[in-house]
């Protein structure tokens, strides 16, 4: 008969729960058992020797179009990456590097002749590829690339080029010593007959960088980033272009081509929107390192919990047994909420996963969803990696010294996700891009424009601010209804008041974010001064927005759990999550007024009331998560 933690098992693993039980079965192959070394070339020999088996029992052919070799499934793709993230986290990476952005690339931005060249060989590992987006000088403003890709049309040929030292391409995973291939992201040169040669913004070339041999090619100059703060098995590299020529059909040219005359043409006539296009179809690496970060999360709960639930520490009055760490009431607070949010996470993951699907599948996409897509990828990543870093962290200290043992591998979840709130965009820019589809009501325009000139047009444009209601509409609204008629239920344990608090506290700051744009922008000469003046203010509201998705991801999992005893615990564990977000923003929720002194008071109450209501389920709880107990086979836990 299935036990509680299996109806939260099938409950959080959601529609590709078939892909979720063949990785775990897969995971408890001896050559992905959990593993660290600090020497990075053994390290990197391991991570492509299992990319390699992944690659031959078909892991990587979901994430790329039946018709040019693969399945089609990009919701299994995500997922079973996501997965790996279980074992290792340098092979999720890499295994993310190669069929993610690199393969990604290739299927988003090219067309049928690169499709045809490369989808086979790098789904099978017989093509290594990198993808070289991020310069020394450049990360975040990926506009600004320097790199130079200008366009000779006597040879038809594209000339790549770093014209500057911070022009180098930097941190590229599989640039040190894998890869042979390169997506380069560099600004297009070129002239129409007769015309002078112009920039014509990013995009994306395929670049050979190695030979069968393993060395540089001519004009080529690769190097190692050496030792990271972790991920020691992703060999990080640096590249240099020395005018290295490449045939004109290597631009993926999906979006803009060049003829041979030098002519430059593009379905998309705005160069900004043509941008933010091209760099939209990227959208899956971004969901697949927030999933990974979330994966990692529930690896070191489940670890820690373990552990709290065996460790003894002082004498228990009139008892000859010591006290269970669990039993402690601070313990209890520093776990659960995590593993509430992490359930509450994993929810809001899975519906962007359908969303991504959905969309990625679709024949055609409504540039609306897309945006809106973009957002909640952007905010969802944002969310679980910073969950990880903290969890992990709170973990690690929850298991004293051990914790700090590398054999017990939270040290090294640890200095493996901290990255992943850097890369594949760092989170304060994401989550200044969710603000910016929350501020602008998606308005098309907004698309491509700079900070600056977005906030400005928010300023002049905005005037109600536009709520739109997750996946889980329906069920919200009912829970609101039923609310209303009763209004003087105000307990802090009913979802409606949460849910209420948590919607009022966002269109609060979203619409004093628009006001002050509005008083700034007149105010200020300067509209960058205008900009920066409220940019802590318009952050804090697209937070505040993800909360909200993630509260409303959680009802509507809680809804689709079909036994009445894990619904019941997955509800406490809702309102766990739901007062530890109102008491970590106790202090405004008490300066706006929407929280007395008294019943700031009982959100304290509350947390600790449902603390112990859920610590005699703990264990079920991260059974819930079903890490395959082939990685949880850490030394402190007797494994
Ligand atoms: C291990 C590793 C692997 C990587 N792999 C790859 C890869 O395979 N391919 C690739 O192309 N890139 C890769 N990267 C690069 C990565 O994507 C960039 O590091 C990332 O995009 C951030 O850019 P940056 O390092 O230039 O930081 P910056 O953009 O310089 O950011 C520095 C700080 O400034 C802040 N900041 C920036 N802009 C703003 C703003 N407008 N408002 C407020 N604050 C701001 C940021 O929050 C951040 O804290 C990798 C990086 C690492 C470390």
């Amino acid at each position: 008969m299935a036990t509680t933690a299996d109806h939260l098992r099938t409950t959080l693993d959601g529609q590709w729960r078939e892909v979720r039980e063949k990785v775990r079965v897969d995971l408890t192959r001896e050559e992905f058992a959990p593993h660290f070394t600090p020497d990075l070339q053994a390290a990197r020999a391991t991570a492509l020797e299992q990319m390699r088996i992944l690659a031959e029992s078909g892991y990587a052919a979901n994430g790329f179009a039946a018709a040019h070799g693969g399945t089609g499934d990009v919701g299994a793709a995500v997922t079973s990456i996501e997965m790996l993230a279980m074992s290792d986290l340098s092979l999720m990476v890499k295994a993310g590097v190669q069929w993610g952005l690199f393969g990604g690339a290739i299927e988003n931005l090219g067309t049928a002749r690169h499709h045809a060249a490369y989808v086979k060989p790098l789904i099978d590992l017989d093509l290594l590829g990198c993808f070289a987006m991020t310069e020394t000088g450049h990360g975040s403003d990926v506009q600004a690339l320097e790199t130079t890709a200008t366009y000779d049309p006597a040879t038809q040929e594209f000339v790549i080029d770093s014209p500057t030292p911070s022009s180098r391409k930097d941190y590229i995973g599989g640039a040190a010593q894998h890869a042979r291939m390169a997506a380069v992201f560099a600004q297009l040169i070129t002239a129409a007959p007769g015309e002078e040669a112009t920039s014509r913004g990013v995009h994306c070339f395929v670049v050979p960088i190695r030979g069968e041999d393993g060395a540089d090619l001519p004009g080529v100059t690769t190097s190692d980033c050496g030792h990271k703060g972790g991920l020691p098995g992703v060999d990080n590299g640096r590249i240099v272009f020395d005018q290295v020529r490449v045939p004109r059909e290597n631009l993926l040219n999906k979006y803009a081509d060049v003829a041979e005359d030098g002519t430059y043409s593009s379905p998309i006539e705005n160069p900004n929107r043509r941008f933010f296009t091209m760099v939209g179809t990227l959208i899956r690496g971004r969901v697949t390192v927030g999933g990974a970060a979330g994966a990692a999360a529930r690896v070191a709960l489940s670890i820690a919990t373990r552990y709290a639930l065996q460790r003894r520490q002082f004498d228990k009055p009139k008892s000859d047994d010591e006290v269970l760490v669990m039993d402690y009431l601070v313990h209890q607070r520093r776990l659960l909420p995590l593993i509430a949010k992490s359930y509450a996470l994993h929810f809001a993951q899975n519906q962007l996963v359908t969303r991504l699907h959905d969309i990625q599948t679709a024949d055609e996409v409504d540039p609306q969803e897309q945006r809106e897509l973009e957002a909640r990828a952007a905010g969802l990543k944002a969310a679980n990696t910073w969950h990880a870093t903290r969890a992990i962290q709170e973990c690690r200290e929850a298991c004293g010294g051990a914790g700090y043992l590398t054999e017990n591998r939270l040290v090294a979840l640890k200095a493996d996700t901290d990255v992943f709130t850097t890369f594949e965009g760092d989170n304060h820019v994401l989550t200044q891009l969710v603000a910016k589809e929350l501020l602008t009501s998606y308005a098309d325009e907004v698309r491509g424009m700079s900070p600056v000139d977005w906030m400005r047009f928010a300023a002049t444009t905005v005037s109600d601010v536009v709520k739109k209601r997750t996946a889980a509409q329906q069920i919200i609204q009912t829970i609101l209804d039923t609310r209303q008629d009763n209004e003087e239920d105000g307990s802090l344990f009913n979802r409606g008041t949460q849910l209420n608090m948590f919607e009022d506290r966002e269109e609060y700051l979203l619409s004093t974010a628009a006001r002050r744009l509005q008083a700034a922008q007149k105010r200020e000469d300067d509209p960058f001064d205008a900009f920066n003046s409220v940019q802590d203010h318009v952050l804090r509201a697209a937070e505040a927005h993800i909360d909200r998705v993630v509260l409303e991801a959680f009802v509507a999992g809680i809804d689709s759990c079909e036994d009445e005893t894990a619904a019941d615990l997955l509800g406490d564990l809702c309102d766990l999550y739901a007062l530890t977000v109102i008491e970590d923003d106790k202090a405004w929720f008490m300066e706006h007024r929407h929280l007395s002194v008294e019943r700031a008071k009982a959100v304290t109450r509350g947390v600790n009331e449902r603390c112990r209501t859920l610590r005699p389920h703990a264990l079920t709880l991260i059974e819930g998560f079903a890490v395959p107990e082939s990685t949880l086979g850490v030394a402190m836990l007797g494994g």
